[in-house]
């Protein structure tokens, strides 16, 4: 088991995963106002796969996402498609999931929501009232930040500089315009609300996270994510609420940078690939899943059709290793094995056994998944260079880390018309019939794919 570190958002520091207890992980999820982009995406990829991960290592795991279903942004989307807001929130939950699953990369541990957990949240809202860390202020209750000396320590923010981004209405109901909102009085036009002990209404948003942590992982948990817009207000504000409240709360803070797209740069026939389903429609879900862990998880990550294209063209590379170098089935020696070209295929720092290790001392190290990816390139590039006996069930296995060893599958390498196509073009090559080998060639280019040939044979790049 190796030690994993990563870098903690409130210290600034790597922090090693303590082996000894279930890692906890609670990565806030979306909120279901319309179909999930990739931008949301990119945290429900990375702590999956880091969950994935340490497991892999031999920890144990519990990862928790929730869904937010209740929210202003879901009243105003579902006034405007004209349905009732918790049928559309429900719809909008099914299709994240529906949009999820297509990543391949299974589902969370719990995936907990806002409106199932409404007694959980008044309970902890009333703790808060009775230490006076919150008061009722006309049917609303706010946390009152004055009374939480650690405040701001997350985010690090001057209290100038920080705006809870709350309604410009609730202004006149607050001590302070620092504190934020835990429950919010119901309004006319909403069509949900929950009995409480200061009226109907239901919970802002903060809480629900506050509480689910706790309800799912206990009042101390290993690793709490998310995307690093969320630092400031949102988990400044879970700090602020669980930790007033007693609760030891996260160890490590885990933040994913955002994916910074260019719309300008995107012309009308890239049509809406911003949208996740989009997106896995057009390039799949290997190429949707190499793209989003191109980059640290920290950093912010460009995304266009340019940069799916890449993901794409380096998924087909993988794709096409894979063809030409099959994997051995298990308990069959390496064919045709000379003693001497065994040798040759190990040389020191090169052997798979090494690229693996340094795949795995990548991803332990803060998750660095593009230190570790250069591993797979410099692997498949060396094997398709020389024989390097082992190459394929290394890379198979690299490749299962990061849900991307239907790469290695005969189904992943074969599954698609331009496969077939580039087939049947190399049986129209091999029988000189080079008439019906161009004809095939212009079809996969209507579909989308060149052909490259090279020394290693033909593989198709997408246009
Ligand atoms: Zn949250």
């Amino acid at each position: 088991m190796r030690e994993v570190r990563i870098r903690d958002t409130l210290s600034g520091e790597p922090r090693a995963i303590d082996p000894t207890e279930v890692v906890g992980i609670y990565a806030c999820g979306p909120t279901v106002y319309s179909r999930i982009h990739i931008g949301n995406a990119r945290p429900f990829v990375v702590f999956s796969l880091f969950a994935r991960f340490l497991r892999s290592e031999g920890y144990s795991t519990r990862l928790v996402v929730n869904v937010t279903d209740v929210n202003d942004k879901i009243y105003a989307a579902a006034t405007a498609a004209g349905e009732p807001s918790t049928d559309f929130a429900a719809r909008m939950t099914a299709a994240y999931s529906e949009d999820t699953d297509r990543l391949g990369l299974g589902r969370p541990d719990a995936e907990p929501l806002a409106t199932e957990t409404i007694s959980g949240i008044i309970a902890l809202i009333e703790d808060l009232v009775r230490s006076e860390h919150a008061y009722a202020s006309g049917g609303d209750v706010y946390f009152r930040v004055r009374s939480f000396a650690d405040y701001g320590k997350l985010s690090n923010r001057r209290p100038e500089d920080m705006d809870q981004g709350e309604e410009a209405g609730s202004a006149s109901l607050k001590e302070n315009r620092l504190d934020f909102a835990l429950w919010k009085a119901h309004k006319e036009g909403e069509d949900s609300h929950w009995d409480s002990p200061w009226g109907p209404g239901r919970p802002a948003w903060h809480i629900e996270c506050s509480v689910m942590a706790e309800q799912e992982l206990g009042a101390s948990f290993a690793i709490h994510g998310g995307g690093s817009d969320l630092v400031f207000p949102h988990h400044e504000n879970e700090i602020a609420q669980s930790e007033a409240a007693g609760r030891p709360f996260a160890q490590i803070w885990m933040h994913n940078g955002m994916i910074e797209s260019d719309a300008a740069k995107m012309s009308k026939s890239d049509g809406n690939i911003f949208q996740l389903g989009e997106a896995l429609d057009r390039y799949g879900r290997e190429a949707v899943v190499a793209y989003l862990i191109s980059g640290h998880y920290r950093q912010p990550l460009a995304f266009g059709p340019e940069q799916m294209e890449e993901a794409a063209a380096r998924v087909e590379r993988l794709r096409n290793f894979f063809r030409g170098h099959p994997l051995r089935a298990a308990g069959e020696g390496d064919p045709g094995e000379d003693p001497a070209e065994q040798q040759r295929g190990s040389s020191p720092g090169s052997s798979p056994d090494s690229r693996l290790t340094s795949f795995r001392d990548a991803l332990a190290d803060d998750f660095n998944t593009p230190r570790a990816m250069a591993e797979v390139s410099e692997l498949v590039g060396e094997a398709n260079r020389e024989r390097v006996p082992g190459a394929p069930e290394a890379l198979r296995e690299m490749l299962e880390l990061v849900g991307l060893d239907s790469l290695a599958s005969a189904e992943g390498a074969a599954d698609s018309e331009a496969d077939a196509l580039m087939m049947e073009r190399e049986e129209a090559r091999g029988a000189r019939d080079f008439e019906r080998a161009d004809a095939i060639r212009d079809r996969l280019a209507e579909i989308g794919w060149t052909v490259r040939d090279s020394a290693d044979g033909p593989s198709l790049v997408p246009r």
